[in-house]
Formats: C-alpha cells, sequence, structure tokens
C-alpha cells in the first residue's frame, strides 16, 4: 500500500447492451472503463485527459460509486470502498464529493443558494439552522461570492458564478478529495482560468485532493501535479506535469499535445492530425486499441496488447515502442 489518498486498481465498467422487449438478453457491452490503475496522493492534483467518450467521466462517477463498478478495486484513505454498504458509503461521500461540468444542470432551478449549499450539510448532519446559515454565508466568500447571494436562485447567476455555487455546494461538507468533472469546459476561455485559480487556492487552504478531468492537455496543466491520458477505456500513459508535456512517450499524447498552443509566438509545434474517428467502445480495435489511428503502428500493435509500464521514475507507457526502465 502507498501513501496514496485513492488507490484504483484494474477498474472495469461494461455497460450491457440488450436486446428483445419481453425477454431481454446481452447482446454485448460497451467497455466503456477497461482496467484503469492509478494512485492519487493527499493534497496532489492528478489530471485525466481524453476525447469524449474516452471513459474518463465514468472513472469519476465510478470511484464516488454513482455508478457501479463491473470489477475491479477502490481504496480511500485505506478502505474497500466497493466493499461499503449503503451507510457506510453514504459516510464516505462526505470525504469524496464531484463538481460537475454544467453547473447550471447541475443546480436545483427552484433552491436558493442558501439551500443548495446547506443541503448537505443537514444530510451528513453537519450543521442546522443559524449555524447551517452562518456556515453557508462563509463560504460564498470563500468562493468569491457574497453573503447576499445566498437568497438568490441559480439562474440569477452568471456561469462562472454558478461554477462557484458548485464548487461550495462540494466544499461544504469539508471534503478530502474533489472529483472535478470537466469544471471548466462549459465556460468562456476568460472565465475557466478564475475557476481554475479558485480550485487551486481552495486546494492550498484547505489541503483538497484533486481528480481534474478534462478533454483537453491545456486546461489541465496548470493545475496538475501529474497528467493521466485515456484512450477507448485505458490509461496509455501517465507521469509528472512536466515530463508528459516535455517528454510524452505515446503517439496519442503526442497528438493531443501538438494542438495545444505554445505561449511562445516564435515557436511553432507542427500539428498531428488523427485520423479517423475515435472507434466503437462496444468493438475496440485489437491489440493496441489505439492502432487504427497511430502513425507508428506496426504489425505487433494490431495483435498485442502493450503493458503499460513505468519507463523510469514513474512514467508509464502503454506501447510497443517503449521499453521497461
Ligand atoms: Fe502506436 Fe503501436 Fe504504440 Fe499502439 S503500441 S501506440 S499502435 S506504436
Amino acid at each position: 500500500m502507498t501513501d496514496a489518498l485513492l488507490e484504483v486498481n484494474n477498474l472495469v465498467k461494461h455497460f450491457p447492451i440488450t436486446e428483445g422487449l419481453i425477454v431481454s438478453k446481452e447482446v454485448g457491452a460497451v467497455k466503456a472503463v477497461d482496467g484503469v490503475s492509478f494512485h492519487i496522493k493527499r493534497g496532489e492534483t492528478l489530471g485525466l485527459v481524453g476525447e469524449s467518450g474516452c471513459g474518463k467521466s465514468t472513472t469519476g462517477r465510478l470511484i464516488l460509486r454513482l455508478i457501479e463498478p463491473t470489477s475491479g478495486e477502490i481504496h480511500f484513505e485505506g478502505k474497500d470502498v466497493l466493499g461499503l454498504n449503503r451507510e457506510d458509503m453514504r459516510e464516505l461521500r462526505k470525504d469524496m464529493q464531484i463538481i460537475f461540468q454544467d453547473p447550471y444542470a447541475s443546480l436545483n432551478p427552484r433552491m436558493t443558494v442558501a439551500g443548495i449549499v446547506g443541503e448537505p450539510m443537514e444530510v451528513h448532519e453537519i450543521a442546522r439552522g443559524k449555524e447551517k446559515e452562518a456556515r453557508v454565508q462563509e463560504i460564498l466568500e470563500v468562493v468569491g461570492l457574497s453573503p447576499y447571494h445566498a437568497k438568490r436562485y441559480p439562474h440569477e447567476f452568471s456561469g462562472g458564478q454558478r461554477q462557484r455555487i458548485g464548487v461550495a455546494r462540494a466544499l461544504a461538507v469539508n471534503p478530502k478529495l474533489i472529483i472535478c468533472d470537466e469544471p471548466v469546459s462549459a465556460l468562456d476561455v476568460s472565465i475557466q482560468a478564475q475557476v481554475i485559480n479558485l480550485l487551486q487556492e481552495l486546494q492550498e487552504d484547505f489541503g483538497l485532493t484533486y481528480l481534474f478531468i478534462a478533454h483537453d492537455l491545456s486546461v489541465v496543466k496548470h493545475i496538475s501535479d501529474r497528467v493521466a491520458v485515456m484512450y477507448l477505456g485505458k490509461i496509455v500513459e501517465l507521469a509528472g506535469k512536466h515530463e508528459l508535456y516535455d517528454n510524452p512517450k505515446h503517439p496519442y499524447t503526442e497528438a493531443l499535445l501538438s494542438a495545444v498552443p505554445i505561449p511562445d509566438p516564435t515557436k511553432r509545434r507542427q500539428r498531428i492530425i488523427l485520423e479517423g474517428d475515435v472507434p466503437s467502445p462496444i468493438h475496440p480495435p485489437s491489440g493496441c486499441r489505439f492502432h487504427t489511428r497511430c502513425r507508428y503502428a506496426r504489425e505487433i500493435c494490431e495483435h498485442e496488447d502493450p503493458v503499460f509500464r513505468d519507463t523510469g521514475d514513474g512514467h508509464f507507457v502503454a506501447c510497443h515502442l517503449q521499453g521497461a526502465a
């Protein structure tokens, strides 16, 4: 066991596909998450990146058991999360919170901000009455809103402010881990930076740990300590932030990075355009799942699934072109 706050081992989620109206029969499965392993240390931010449909958001929901995994292991502070009963799981949700991509859809339009932020405090028996009200006001200030906002409804706020309400709701129960599920994807670029800066400040002030999910490597660069890249249900590369951005070893990461603008106008990257669509997770390609789009693919790639291994200093890659440490 490592000093990890969260450990995920060989996590799998296959959504069954059924046919037949009267007697339903399983005819296949969407392999949304297919053997994902990683850990996150206390106070660390792990970025989890990949194109839409790669399984990154499903991974976040599996960790919280908002959906049940098909198989695998999840340990939080050494506790076997998948072995917990309903009551113990409810208790654990105090420590593990989530911020959703679309703040508007995730906030109840009929509740005031005070109701939205105060509700989890009541559910988890953290505060009631006047104490709860005072705590709500305090949290609103912490996330950059004003105490008078407590009486307003979600539709009265801008997208960035609504995401701050989402952050306040997550903070209400003093969590240790927050799964940030594309928290800035629906926001304007100028607002994205504000929300990311807020999350960083909160991390320092409250010692939070984040799993930060995004579809774009440029978004996670600022906030992450390490970054994992997912493709079709599997992690294909995982490394420290600087190592991954300066020395990508997986051809998919290389292609994703080629789309990230460089702030220096005198430098240019050659853009690598990935050919073809992302294959279906119902019938993922044999061998290396990336072989149908990889410009370095060779025969072995079609038949053998590359092992996800440490190529040195915790830089993990699943590619036949990379040797072990
Ligand atoms: Fe490309 Fe082969 Fe490496 Fe897969 S294993 S990324 S197909 S070179």
